[in-house]
């Protein structure tokens, strides 16, 4: 069993129906679709090969649709090849939209060439390329070269001292949210979230289209970071964009920001994503560096609910392999006394403050908080097989996974779109199930399809969970421990 998932951002590298399956059997738990990059048609036919291989292996796994916010890029360049910038030479940024070159390449951010002065920095690649402003002459930006490298196509701007006027919400997002709800998206990222209103309006358009699909904050913005604790309270996820984060705020306070996120989410209870150059180095080779994989392995013990995948599978040369270290990092450290130990008794002992502190409304309803605390009570107490979790909503399993138990945590749900969202949460696995009647029924069903599925034998312990009476949705308010 492993806890915490794994998100792999689809892409050339993963385009192959083999490709998908191998991904899927080495452990990727979510498939992310970067909306920044490719078409609708290109999307279309990725959303579709990735529900095919999962209905042919039998697998839930949810799809997250990324959209793009107000991200500034780079355009395209000359036969699609990656140029060099060297330190000290010049090179001309327009807004005219040319094929680039080392001499000139296109921002796709209209209003730059009047908004920018001399001596204002404009950061390319998640910040690993620096151009000085030397002079405005619009549409051009003649600049200097600080710090050189190797420039792809389409890559990220970032203008730190230039408040850009861009809503954060874009026409292209809109468009590509609609989208998504008419395939059927399990989750939505949106990038660039300044305030809780960003994701109270995508909310509301997702309501409006009849769509469940649930919202990721992503935070790589300073001011997500003032109002963190309000983004918490009105979004199903977070994603720590570490990538645009350091470069929009200050890299050396990185390792801390994402504690403190990872820490405040734990204690809401919201699942909490790791992002962006965690395997960064497997794009080019077999295996990581030794910094990689304590990342890794640090974002494990921080407390992170998933880890994420970004160039490694969209556009590396090892996509399965860089899933395969993931596994093995992730299992390794969850093996670990330690990490059922240290971080998440605290953490238990803090959720217990959240009811106590308002500042924290939890999505999560508080008697699905008590049942979970009261399953890991029981987990860490009797020597359990497995939890099994009714759920209509994914709540109840989501409470559950929050509290950490040592255990698999099986999520019995008859929605479907619920069984693929839940392929997020820590620890879970959902299984398909038609509704049950009564708790005989309930009971029989747990055995019967726990055993079917090689999960547990006669005579395992196992603590069942549901919310009585069955028919309806209702909080999660009974435990049965049960003896198969
Ligand atoms: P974000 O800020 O949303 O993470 P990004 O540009 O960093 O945007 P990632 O999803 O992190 O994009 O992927 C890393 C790189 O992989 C991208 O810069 C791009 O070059 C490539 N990539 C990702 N998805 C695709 C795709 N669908 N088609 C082509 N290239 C892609
Ligand atoms: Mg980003
Ligand atoms: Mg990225």
């Amino acid at each position: 069993m492993r806890g915490t998932k794994i998100i792999c951002t689809m892409g050339p590298a993963t385009y192959d129906e083999s490709i998908i399956k191998s991904l899927i059997n080495a452990g990727m738990d979510v498939a992310r679709l970067n909306l920044s990059h490719g078409t609708h048609d290109y999307h279309k036919e990725m959303y579709r090969k990735i529900r095919s291989v999962c209905k042919e292996l039998g697998k839930d796994i949810a799809i997250l649709f990324d959209l793009q916010g107000p991200k500034i890029r780079t355009g395209l360049l000359e036969n699609h090849k990656p140029i060099e910038l060297i330190r000290g030479e010049h090179i001309t940024v327009t807004s005219e939209q040319v094929i680039g070159n080392n001499k000139i390449i296109s921002t796709d951010y209209s209003l730059l060439p009047e908004e920018v002065k001399p001596g204002n920095r404009i950061l390319l690649a998640d910040g690993t390329l620096e151009l000085k402003v030397i002079k405005a002459h619009p549409p051009k930006i003649e600049c200097e070269i600080v710090r050189g490298g190797i420039l792809g196509e389409r890559k990220g701007m970032n203008l730190p001292e230039i408040p850009i006027k861009l809503p954060s919400l874009t026409e292209k997002d809109w468009d590509d949210l609609d989208f998504g709800i008419s395939l059927g998206a399990d989750y939505f990222a949106l990038s660039f979230v300044r305030t809780p209103e960003d994701v109270i309006q995508v909310k509301k358009r997702l309501q409006d289209k009849n769509s469940t699909a649930k919202v990721v904050a992503k935070i790589e913005r300073p001011e997500a970071l003032q109002c963190i604790d309000r983004i918490i309270e009105v979004s199903d996820a977070l994603l720590i964009a570490r990538g645009d984060l350091a470069v929009e705020t200050i890299l050396e306070e990185i390792p801390l920001v994402q504690k403190r996120i990872i820490r405040k989410c734990n204690i809401a209870g919201i699942p909490v994503i790791t992002a962006t150059q965690m395997l960064e180095s497997m794009t080019e080779h077999p295996i990581p560096t030794r910094a990689e994989m304590s990342d890794v392995a640090n974002a494990v013990l921080d407390g992170t609910d998933a880890v994420m995948l970004s160039a490694e599978t969209a556009t590396g040369k090892n996509p399965i392999s860089a899933v395969e270290v993931m596994d093995k990092i992730i299992r390794c450290i969850e093996k670990d006394q330690s990490y059922f130990e240290c971080p998440f008794d605290e953490m238990c002992k803090s959720t217990s403050l959240k009811q106590d502190n308002k500042k924290f409304h939890s999505k999560i309803e508080d008697t699905a908080i008590a049942s979970g605390k009261a399953v890991k009570q029981l987990v860490m107490t009797l020597s359990t097989k497995a939890i099994a979790c009714f759920t209509y909503s994914g709540y109840s399993a989501m409470a559950i996974s929050n509290s950490r138990p040592k255990v698999p945590i099986y999520a019995l749900t008859p929605n479907e779109n619920v069984a693929r969202q839940c392929s997020l949460f820590w620890g879970v696995q959902a299984i398909k199930l038609p509704e049950v009647q009564s708790i005989e029924d309930m009971l029989l069903t747990v055995e019967k399809t726990l055993i079917t599925k090689k999960l547990v034998k006669r005579g395992d312990m196992v603590i069942i969970v549901a919310g009585y009476p069955l028919s309806v949705a209702c909080p999660t308010n009974l435990i049965k421990v049960h003896v198969i």
